[in-house]
């Protein structure tokens, strides 16, 4: 093999650069750094998850011609699927229709078997995507399920790499840690790791309005979740993926703050990330007003655009939700936060 070859494309996952925000943080007290996981192979943080639930499986007797199924809003599919491609593994995916086409398309162009079922029905109807997912995964011989809703190996992966690398990048010049809450993956696993090193580093999740987790952990009430817009973050029930108690801050955010501090995020900092990498920076920044102190804090970005240019980046379908009343121009974000 060459000398600077990567034997697959699996050892270019991680090492994912860590970047100073500058215009759209501006007046802030705080420095606001982000993390690219946005560049990863297979797009996304989950590039580390289904290497490390694969790695998990194939330890308790995985092996190749098996099937992998999973309940995945896609970027664990990617992820999941672009392991498979390289080791031999058949996949299904069930997604809620809320779901853009191009994340669909990209996991039906790895090769995957993907079935779409409805948003609006409740965790525990039969038609809901993880009920499907369970009951594929049960009628499916020699299958993987890879359930990262209660599979530690999800936030273990983040203990494994995330965190180390975040050490490695960061030290303890690191004050506060900012991410989205979905499974809860990223913020337990990165918490675990970054806690025992330095327990005073603040842990903030990023709870979009509607879903559960902001008003669970502001008043232990559980209150009744209502469909959003924004993709990835917010649950309608508790995955056991998610610490609550490593969290020392929650901060919500609406779909049209996300939405507009993600195309604030391109056109002002070139970084081209998701919805819910603006939803991350949007709720750092409101961490970072309210606090008062002048910290370090590093938002994670989990995965790009291009899976958001017919929804996010396009002005018709902006203005039809009403995220975009009036064209402002640029940074109008800011003015909502
Ligand atoms: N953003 C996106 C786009 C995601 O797909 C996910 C995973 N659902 C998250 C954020 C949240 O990450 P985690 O599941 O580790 O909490």
């Amino acid at each position: 093999m060459m000398r600077g070859a990567r034997s697959d494309i699996t050892k270019a996952v991680g090492d994912t650069p860590i970047v100073k925000l500058n215009r759209v943080t501006e007046g802030l007290e705080s420095d606001i750094y982000v993390k690219c996981e946005y560049l990863n192979p297979g797009g996304s943080h989950k590039d580390r998850v289904a290497l490390n639930m694969i790695r998990d499986a194939e330890a308790n007797g995985l092996r190749p011609g098996g099937t992998i199924v999973e309940a995945t809003s896609g970027n664990t599919g990617a992820a999941l699927a672009m392991v498979a491609a390289i080791r031999g593994y058949k996949c299904v995916f069930v997604m809620p229709d809320k779901m853009s086409q191009e994340k669909i398309a990209t996991l039906r162009a790895y090769g995957a078997r993907v079935v779409v079922c409805p948003t609006a029905v409740e965790p525990d109807d039969p038609r809901s995507y993880y009920q499907v997912a369970k009951r594929i995964a049960d009628e499916t011989p020699n299958c993987f399920y890879a359930n990262q809703y209660h599979n530690p190996s999800n936030p273990e992966a983040h203990v494994r790499s995330t965190g180390p690398e975040i050490w490695a990048q960061c030290g303890d010049e690191l004050d506060v840690f900012v991410a989205g809450m979905g499974t809860g993956g990223t913020l337990s696993g990165i918490g675990k790791f970054l806690k025992e090193r330095k327990p005073e580093i603040k842990m903030v999740g990023v709870d979009p309005v509607g879903s559960l987790y902001y008003d669970y952990v502001k008043t232990q009430r559980i209150t009744k979740p209502f469909a959003y817009k924004v993709e990835g973050i917010g649950e309608d029930f508790f995955p056991s993926t998610m610490n609550l108690k490593i969290i020392d801050e929650i901060i919500r955010v609406d779909d049209k703050e996300c939405f507009l501090m993600t195309r604030d995020l391109v056109r002002l900092e070139g970084l081209f990330v998701g919805g819910s990498g603006g939803a991350a920076v949007a709720g750092a920044i409101k961490y970072a007003r309210q606090s008062g102190k002048k910290e370090n804090i590093l938002v994670l970005l989990p995965d790009g655009a291009s899976k958001y240019i017919s929804k996010i980046f396009n002005d018709d379908w902006m203005r039809e939700n009403g995220f975009l009343e009036e064209d402002k121009g640029l940074g109008t974000v800011r003015d909502l936060l």
